[in-house]
């Protein structure tokens, strides 16, 4: 097995007394700054005004334009998305960068695909946690950790190596363990997995299977806990101890249905379909696609977006997860009842 990070492997500290700026204070930028803040670090919060601006104020965080975050810090992480990064750095980030700066990404789209170009002068390199980050806080709380990948792509101080590994303990990341790889690496299985497995993968198999249920004349609700609510169930055993303790837990019925009807659904047709996303990622057209959308205010993504949230098992599932108190409830349901 390859060499797998801890943080009792982590000795030099080198991050301590050092100014980190964030910039951007959503998923992954609350969960950084916080989780870094409660081990010591010196955070502060780049933003522009806004919704993001007020919360991070009220978690006690000094909250700066971004331009004079960056002119104070000596380690940049940019946690806004991808899509907006080239603009904010061209116009907030480079010019305000110190000499000798660490400039940071949690993914490495933005460099691999030449969308950010930086000066000879920084050192660059990303720290991806390999979770949601919610998961990434919410698992820091509890005293664990969300694994992390690292990669160096520009080392002009000498000490981006130990940088990196600082800030994936700041995190949490090297309570669970944090990998060596590259930018090309991480950025290319990072949008194939989010996009042939953990999320389009995932969702279209969730929602066919609903179809097929309900279409053949089973009840929406019954589908739901089905195909949907019981995922997580399988899943958390898949995570504890991989595909075999699932399999050791679901009735030997299931785990015979599993073996048998499994590769009737996810076959070799599947797999070629899969190798053919890898390639689009591999061959930039992916990414070319993206930016483009992006380009003309994203006329395709929100068309799917408004389509996806009113499919019946959105709204079925709305229903069933009311009478479920038991479930802490998304940040974007509660805000869509709070502007209601
Ligand atoms: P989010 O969409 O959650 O972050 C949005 C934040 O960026 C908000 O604070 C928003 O402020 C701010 N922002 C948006 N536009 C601007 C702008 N023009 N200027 C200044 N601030 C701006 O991003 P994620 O956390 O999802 O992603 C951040 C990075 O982390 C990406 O590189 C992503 O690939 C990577 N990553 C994300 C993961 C995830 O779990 N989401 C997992 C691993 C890596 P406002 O409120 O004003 O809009
Ligand atoms: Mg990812
Ligand atoms: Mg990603």
């Amino acid at each position: 097995m390859v060499k797998v990070v801890l943080e009792k492997d982590i000795e030099r500290d080198v991050l301590q007394g050092k100014k980190i700026a964030i910039l951007g204070y959503g998923s992954q930028g609350h969960a950084h700054a916080q989780n870094l803040r409660d081990n010591g670090h010196d955070v502060i919060i780049g933003l522009r005004q806004g919704k993001s601006f007020e919360k991070a104020k009220e978690d006690g965080f000094t909250v700066l334009p971004v331009a004079d975050a960056v002119s104070l810090a000596e380690v940049v992480m940019v946690l806004m998305p991808d899509e907006v990064q080239p603009k904010v750095y061209e116009e907030n980030i480079k010019p305000n960068l110190k000499s000798g700066a660490a400039l940071v990404f949690a993914h490495g789209f933005n460099i691999h695909y030449g969308q950010v170009k930086p000066p000879a002068d920084v050192d660059v390199f990303l720290v991806a946690p390999k979770g949601p980050g919610h998961i990434v806080r919410r698992t820091f709380t509890e005293g664990a950790g969300v694994p992390a990948l690292y990669a160096i792509h520009q080392d002009v101080t000498g000490e981006a190596k130990d940088l990196a590994l600082s800030y994936a303990k700041g995190i949490g990341a090297a309570r669970a363990g944090v990998l060596k790889t590259t930018f090309k690496e991480e950025t290319e299985t990072d949008l194939f997995g989010e996009q042939a497995v953990l999320c389009g993968g995932l969702s279209q198999l969730v929602k066919t299977g609903f179809e097929v249920l309900t279409e053949a004349g089973y009840q929406p609700e019954a589908a739901y806990f089905e195909v949907l609510h019981e995922m997580k169930l399988i899943v958390d055993l898949m995570y504890e101890g991989g595909l075999a303790y699932m399999r050791y837990s679901i009735s030997d019925t299931a785990q015979w249905g599993d073996f048998v009807s499994g590769p009737r659904v996810i076959n070799n047709e599947t797999k070629e379909r899969m190798k053919e996303v890898l390639a689009d990622i591999q061959s930039g057209k992916f990414a070319k696609d993206w930016i483009l959308e992006n380009q003309v205010n994203r006329p395709q993504f929100n068309a799917i977006n408004n389509r996806e949230k009113e499919h019946p098992i959105e709204q079925v599932g709305r229903d069933l997860r009311a009478l479920m108190p038991f479930i802490q409830k998304p940040e974007q349901e509660k805000e869509q009842e709070v502007k209601q």
